[in-house]
């Protein structure tokens, strides 16, 4: 018996192999197999009879096979399969490529099921390389809603989807985690139910309530904790950092540059947050560039001056590793920085120092401030006296990551620390709002003034050389380039396939002679952090890589940014990448290289907008609430992302968690709910 903890490597037809792929995926267990949703659907429920086949359209044919046969073309060395499919109205004519063993599993006589794009050859129809399936009781591949799921090498999408069906039948072990009387009250599916159609719906519109309940969950579990923050935030007692005007006066001064409006008023904002009887809770929002650093340095600063501590947390390693490098030259020796990473332990007074010193340091509260990664609050550190503690990229903490910080910050003071995340991913004011009733929100809404506005350009396919032409000279001029690429195609889920072949291609037929790398997600974290720090050495002209170049890295010297297939991508994704370049004096460009000739409104927007709030307010009107949530914009399904535009259900969400908690605090009559906001882990929303 099929348990949710069963391993993968149990399940029938499951080797080695095909188990160690899937763990790469990380996938391990039933459940796991359970929670990985597609990412899109092929909707192959029209049977159509073979005499009414249009050309150009997808359709499902149901017959008996008559001939199947292979032979090998000379010209291109394939195996070719072809088939006569009959029903009572006529023929089709089958190819499939490279596929031997069809033969030997259809035969003449077989009911057969294929679903696929007709052509027209000679008058008669075809298709190639349809999908198919025998006949039976429940069709899997053909016939319905077919769902496709992100795999990797070595596992077919049609294999996979044969893996899900296997361990389907656990998902009516599914406990319900909502009261029973708001799955009445908002006519839900069953959590069972929604999680066995996201998989195999048997029509569109089980499957549009199915990622309705999800989305629904999402958006409830995000508001249930910031009710959750938002009351613990006011009853818990706060470190009290009083403003230490002169002292920052004095700072200010000194920076080689005059702060902007904007900057003083959200470092002001913070300021006073700092001085409450209660913790602050603030998201300081800020495009690209837009200066959170400083400002996050000035509140760092003021909880030093008060004698507390205060902990900077990064996405990535070399992230963490840069804003210690930065703020350390910023500060001079005055201050000993700490920097605490998986990998890596220093001081800016001592480069060598072990890991465990550099904790004691922290215990002792002789290190008052300290960056590491978001991993820093799961190690076994423990300060004397933490007053503040920041956060980048980060939309919010959720109520676990904020008592774990609280055991840590000392063991008399029984203060919360303050918080403070930091995003250069806008939301919309009043999305924000909606969203998030626990925190403040800062916004630095002007870049400061001696930014080059990023020139960006829509690249056609006739334009591609003359735009190589220019990389060239850029390179020449000794700066660097970024080459982003998106998926091909569904069994290029991570995009490898795709970014491989560009970088083969770009090595060896557009710069022959220069230094290309190659960044993609399967790489090993520390590999990708060591390409990272090549590229930001200038050991790389160029860097091909998938969507996964890190968020933030500061590579001042790269001066363009190409996106491949931009189409492919959304608009703040597109934005963001945008963000990896015009960071220093010099004029900086986008290239949005597009293989379609068609208008696109989201690539004409890149073009003529810079500013990333304004970005956001477009992009909320380019998708329309619903669209969204089927996750189209994306690749991947990401149910609380692409629900974030549905504002309906938002505000929907928001009064449901009221009504649940009013009439239950703690949560205690529904413990699946609870459990499902106690997941510690951090989430990037
Ligand atoms: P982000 O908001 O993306 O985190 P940073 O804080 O990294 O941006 O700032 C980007 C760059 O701008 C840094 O090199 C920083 O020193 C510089 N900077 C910050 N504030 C100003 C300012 N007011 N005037 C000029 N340059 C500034
Ligand atoms: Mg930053």
């Amino acid at each position: 018996m099929i348990q949710f903890n069963t391993p993968v490597q149990s399940l029938a037809r499951v080797g080695l192999k095909i188990a160690s792929a899937l763990n790469r995926l990380e996938i391990f267990t039933a459940a796991d197999l359970l929670n990985h949703f597609p990412f899109r659907y092929d909707d192959f429920t029209k049977i159509v009879p073979i005499a009414r086949l249009k050309s150009e359209t997808v359709a499902t044919v149901q017959g008996k096979i008559e001939l199947i046969g292979s032979r090998r073309s000379f010209r291109k060395r394939m195996v070719v399969t072809e088939a006569a499919i009959r029903d009572d109205t006529g023929y089709l004519k089958i190819v499939w490529f490279n596929q031997p063993y069809l033969k030997k599993i259809l035969k003449p006589g077989d009911d057969i099921m294929v679903s696929g794009k007709v052509s027209l050859q000679y008058g008669s129809p075809q298709m190639l390389s349809p999908s198919y399936e025998k006949i039976q009781a429940e069709q899997t591949h053909v016939g319905r809603i077919v769902p496709v799921y992100g795999v990797t090498e070595g596992i077919t999408p049609k294999y996979f989807r044969s893996l899900i069906k296997q361990v389907l039948p656990l998902a009516n072990k599914i406990s319900e985690p909502l009261p029973g009387a708001i799955i009445k009250q908002e006519k839900l599916l069953f959590q069972s139910r929604a999680i066995s159609a996201i998989h195999f719906p048997k029509t569109s519109q089980e499957l549009d309530k199915a990622q309705y309940r999800l989305a629904f969950n999402e958006l409830l579990r995000l508001q249930l904790e910031s009710r959750q923050t938002k009351n613990l935030l006011k009853t818990s007692p706060a470190s009290q950092i009083t403003f230490q005007k002169e002292k920052t006066k004095k700072f200010v001064d000194q920076l080689p540059f005059q702060l902007t409006k904007a900057q003083k008023k959200s470092a002001w904002e913070i300021i006073k947050d700092l001085g409450s009887l209660h913790p602050m809770n603030r998201l300081l929002q800020g495009d690209v560039g837009s200066g959170k650093t400083v400002v996050a340095v000035l509140a760092m600063l003021n909880a030093h001056w008060n004698n507390f501590q205060a902990v900077f947390m990064a996405p990535t390693e070399i992230l963490a590793e840069q804003h210690f490098q930065t703020i350390t030259k910023l500060l001079g020796q005055n201050i000993n920085l700490g920097l605490l990473t998986g990998s890596q332990s220093k001081t800016s007074q001592q480069p060598v120092i072990s890991k465990q010193d550099l904790k004691d340091q922290l215990k002792q509260g002789k290190l008052p401030i300290v960056f590491g990664t978001h991993a820093l609050i799961e190690q076994d550190v423990e300060f004397k006296s933490l007053g503040l503690v920041i956060i980048d990229e980060q939309h919010r903490f959720g109520v676990n990551q904020r008592q774990t910080l609280k055991d840590k910050s000392s063991k008399q003071n029984q203060a919360m620390p303050h918080f403070l995340s930091m995003t250069a991913t806008p939301i919309p004011r009043t999305l924000a709002l909606t969203l998030y009733s626990d925190l403040d929100i800062s916004t630095i809404d002007e870049l400061p003034k001696n930014r080059l506005p990023i020139i960006t350009k829509l690249v056609p396919p006739d334009k591609r050389n003359e735009t190589y032409g220019f990389i060239r000279k850029q390179i020449d001029k000794g700066f660097q380039i970024f080459i982003i690429t998106a998926l091909i195609d569904e069994s290029d889920s991570l995009g490898i396939k795709a970014a491989t072949k560009e970088h083969v291609r770009l090595s060896e037929q557009i710069f022959p002679d220069l230094n290309i790398g190659l960044l993609h997600g399967r790489l090993p974290g520390k590999t990708k952090e060591q390409i990272m720090r090549d590229f930001a050495d200038n050991k790389f002209n160029i860097l091909v890589s998938t969507a996964v170049v890190e968020v933030g890295v500061d590579i001042p010297n790269a001066t363009v940014m190409v996106i491949e297939d931009a189409e492919r991508f959304g608009l703040a994704q597109l934005h963001q990448f945008r963000g990896r370049v015009g960071r220093s004096k010099a004029q900086s460009y986008c290239f949005l290289f597009t293989e379609s000739t068609g208008k696109n409104a989201r690539l004409d927007t890149m073009t003529k907008i810079t500013d990333g709030f304004a970005i956001a307010e477009a992009d909320l009107k380019l998708r329309g609430p619903g669209e969204l949530r089927r996750g189209k914009q994306s690749g991947l399904p990401d149910f609380a992302m692409s629900s974030l535009h549905d504002i309906e259900l938002i505000k929907k969400t928001r009064d449901i968690a009221r009504q649940i908690l009013e009439q239950d605090p703690e949560l205690t009559n529904s413990p699946l709910l609870k459990h499902s906001l106690s997941d510690t882990s951090i989430h990037w929303e």
